[in-house]
């Protein structure tokens, strides 16, 4: 029953109250899908989830003080797509989280369930398409690779071959993006990356030049000029993996830990500035609460 298995997965797409990013269960079964793809076992001990979750969450969660792998290993029991062995040796909070050092110290296992893990071992195509939906509902586009490659997804063969006629039998529920949106951002920020200026056009149309969600599309961010920025593709990377973010002022804030060529010409230089195009007259700043959302959900700086 693919659609079935389908289902349970979206299931598990829910965007937690006050607008946090909670992309732990999501990343949880990402690598999961990730290791039966390659053909590990089927349960993993804690301490390895601990381990490896903890390096996603890290690299593609929101950022946080502390860094909670015990909740998602133990609640996404209930989301029918996860069990847990010797579960009885733990014990639970009242709020129905389980101990780290009880899962821990028992060393208990956990991963796919029994049927789900076979159907993706007998067909992998099933597999990543599950994948591919929880990451495109909970990761922009740009980052989406990135993180099918961090959890082997994108390295297994099966990934290679084109799905055709098996992605016309799933019913996909995705957010509808607003066509209008581009072109109204695009517009408004008169057809210039907001941060350099960049304006490459031919035909006079605009090269290599899009329109950002600044609370992302992936997050219920509406489709409206405030909520969007016309950035190049450079910028447009950089921003959705929160390299830089803006202020309501409209200033520019790089993160303190990125390096490398190039770092100079393309981040630091804008550091502390305002935005080289902001909207043009006539057209709204964008609103606070949604760079607001990207500050706390998305920049991330060890500062
Ligand atoms: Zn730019």
């Amino acid at each position: 029953m693919p659609d079935d298995t389908l289902q349970r997965f979206q299931a598990l797409n829910v965007w937690k109250a006050r607008d946090m990013r909670a992309p732990h269960k999501p990343l949880l079964a990402l690598w999961a899908i990730g290791r039966c793809l390659r053909g590990d076992e089927r349960l993993a001990p804690f301490g390895l989830v601990d381990q490896e979750l903890a390096e996603l969450l890290q690299r593609f969660g929101p950022h946080r003080r502390t860094i909670h792998t015990e909740d998602p290993f133990w609640r996404m029991q209930r989301d029918e797509v996860w069990e847990v062995d010797q579960s009885r040796l733990v014990r639970t909070t009242k709020a129905g989280g389980a101990y780290k050092s009880d899962l821990k110290r028992h060393e208990i296992h956990g991963g796919l369930k029994k049927a789900d893990y076979s159907a993706f071992r007998t067909n992998p195509r099933l597999a990543i398409r599950v994948a591919e939906d929880l990451v495109a509902s909970h990761f922009p586009a740009t980052l989406q690779d990135e993180v099918l490659e961090a959890t082997s997804i994108l390295a297994s063969p099966s990934a290679e071959i084109e799905p055709l006629d098996d992605r016309q039998s799933f019913t996909v529920r995705r957010r509808p993006r607003d066509p209008v949106f581009r072109k109204k951002v695009l517009a408004a920020y008169g057809y210039r990356c907001a941060v350099c200026r960049f304006a490459v056009q031919r035909d006079n149309r605009p090269l290599a030049l899009e329109a950002a969600h600044i609370k992302w599309h992936e997050a219920r961010g509406p489709a409206e000029i405030e909520n969007g920025m016309a950035l190049c593709a450079l910028h447009h990377d950089l921003f959705d993996r929160g390299a830089f973010t803006v202020l309501s002022d409209l200033r520019v804030i790089v993160a303190a830990d990125v390096d490398g060529e190039g770092v100079e010409q393309s981040l630091r230089r804008y550091d502390g500035g305002h935005l080289k195009a902001g909207p043009q007259q006539g057209y709204p700043n964008p609103a606070a609460n949604f760079l607001g959302w990207h500050q706390r959900e998305v920049f991330r700086s060890p500062m």
